[in-house]
């Protein structure tokens, strides 16, 4: 094998199984040096041989970067797209598929239990620019076909499992459903991340991340993501990302990668240690109710594990008995799981979505219950995570 051979020889194009896609796709290693880990290129702007002489194709960092072409790269392999856009946050990602796929006049309908900033984006901010919106309940698929021949509409937005109270919704019917009326179908895959749940392998048109959460992995950055197969709307929402420039920084880009190689392991120890922490709240004397689809009295229960495999996640909501007090105590006394918004990373983190995540949404008809407390369950041992859990609902039925 001659040297140029081996340069275009690149580990990624043997590999197939998402285990190893996510630590080699997009990851070609630096053919200067042989530096294993691709360069993290700190530039806003790149020399040109003469005029319009780009090498490789960058100009300037907010049009392309190579350190977020290789997390592009990793973001389309591991969703099994053909596209990847990497942005500044998640919501920016959505501002800009929002404002690709819609014009004034134009309608969306949106699943009554989503994250409460997407929602904010619809309703709040585009619909100050005349996007109109339907709420449904998502997980009912015959509500959401009635919906969708109420009047023209152009997107639909799925989120499952949903934030915060773990719906499932089934993406295939969904899909089926939608493009009979040549409605664009989105999927939120946050919560689930690729390594357990590929919409578009069911029929999804686009997938969104907000990859601070599982695909970074670690709570140290901020960033989102979209995924798809179609060349032509992939081209407009590049317009968007470019003219509008909410794009992900080369540093950003370099910490979710790296974040990612580890994803799959990492999925397969929240989604058994979310279970074994489940399992325990059903059972415990304090606590009203639980929600997780890995639970078999779960009301979409036989979706998830259809449309999902390798686990459900690391995402737990419950409600202790007692209502909101009790609820505001726990919170209050956990320490292991720590109080604090955001999800996904190793460390466990608890939230109170009524006060936290969602309290713009209170009012709304994604309004959360404010008796319900969210966990997202980290990678540390279960043994710890329980006791203290234990520990908090104890001191919350004395309080
Ligand atoms: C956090 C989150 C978002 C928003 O992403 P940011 O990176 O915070 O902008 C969107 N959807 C879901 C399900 C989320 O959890």
């Amino acid at each position: 094998m001659t040297t140029s051979d081996h340069g275009s020889d690149h580990v990624s194009d043997h590999v197939e199984s998402f285990d190893s896609l996510v630590i080699h796709a997009g990851q070609h290693f630096d053919p200067i040096t042989g530096a294993v880990v691709p360069p993290l290129h700190l530039t806003s702007t790149f020399v040109q041989d003469g005029l319009g002489g780009l090498r490789g194709g960058y100009e300037y960092s907010r049009s392309a970067n190579p350190t977020r072409t290789a997390l592009e790269q990793q973001l389309a392999a591991i969703e099994g797209g053909r596209h990847g856009l990497s942005f500044a946050s998640g919501l920016a990602a959505e501002d800009v598929l929002l404002r690709t796929l819609l014009r004034p006049g134009d309608r969306i309908v949106v699943g009554n239990d989503a994250y409460g900033g997407s929602y904010r984006l619809i309703a709040r901010v585009l619909g100050e620019w005349g996007i109109e919106h339907t709420v449904v309940d998502i997980t009912d698929t015959a509500a959401v076909r009635v919906a969708l021949e109420a009047g023209p509409a152009k997107a639909l937005w799925v989120e499952t499992p949903s934030n915060p109270l773990l719906n499932i919704s089934d993406i295939a019917a969904l899909a089926e459903i939608a493009h009979a009326h040549g409605v664009t179908v989105v999927v939120d895959n946050t919560f689930a991340s690729p390594a357990l749940q590929r919409p578009l392998a069911l029929g999804a048109d686009v997938v969104v991340h907000s990859t601070t959460k599982y695909l970074g992995g670690h709570s140290d950055v901020v960033g989102g993501a979209l995924v798809l197969n179609d060349d032509e709307l992939a081209e407009r929402l590049r317009f968007l990302h470019n003219a509008a420039g909410a794009v992900s920084g080369p540093l950003d880009a370099w910490l979710t990668t790296r974040g990612i190689k580890t994803l799959a392991i990492r999925m397969q120890r929240h989604s058994e240690n979310a279970q074994r922490i489940a399992e325990y709240l059903r059972e415990h004397p304090a606590v009203a109710s639980v929600h997780y689809p890995g639970l078999a009295e779960h009301p979409g229960h036989e979706i998830a594990a259809r449309q999902m495999s390798g686990g459900f996640g690391g995402m737990v909501s419950f409600a202790p008995k007692g209502g909101e007090a009790a609820a505001r105590r726990v919170a209050e006394n956990t320490r292991l799981f720590q109080l604090a918004e955001s999800l996904g990373g190793v460390e466990s983190l608890l939230n109170h979505p009524a006060s936290m995540t969602h309290a713009s949404v209170s009012g709304t008809q994604l309004e959360v219950p404010a008796d319900v407390l969210r966990l997202s369950v980290g990678i540390e041992s279960v043994d710890d995570q329980l006791a203290d859990l234990e520990r908090a609902l104890g001191q919350a039925t004395v309080g």
